[in-house]
């Protein structure tokens, strides 16, 4: 990655809409460095995971039924 990409990369955050999310979980099954499940079976997240973690919040992001997780610029 060169030293451009590196900077948007590092600006990205990760979300999770907490109004889509139904809990099912497959995030967690994909990146659960990254996901969680709150008390009321609603996803949480870190919004910064490290860059090596990216590839499996992509992953998490593909996986989600209810397309509730986003990369997001800050
Ligand atoms: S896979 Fe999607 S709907 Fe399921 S817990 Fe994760 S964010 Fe929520």
């Amino acid at each position: 990655m060169n030293n451009t990409a590196n900077q948007a990369a590092r600006r990205r955050k990760v979300r999770v809409d907490t109004r889509l999310c139904e809990g099912h979980a497959l995030c967690i099954d994909s990146a659960p460095e990254v996901f969680d499940l709150g008390d009321d079976d609603v996803a949480t997240c870190i919004e910064t995971p490290p860059e090596a973690m990216w590839d499996k919040v992509q992953a998490a992001i593909n996986s989600c039924p209810r397309q509730a997780i986003s990369f997001v610029s800050t």
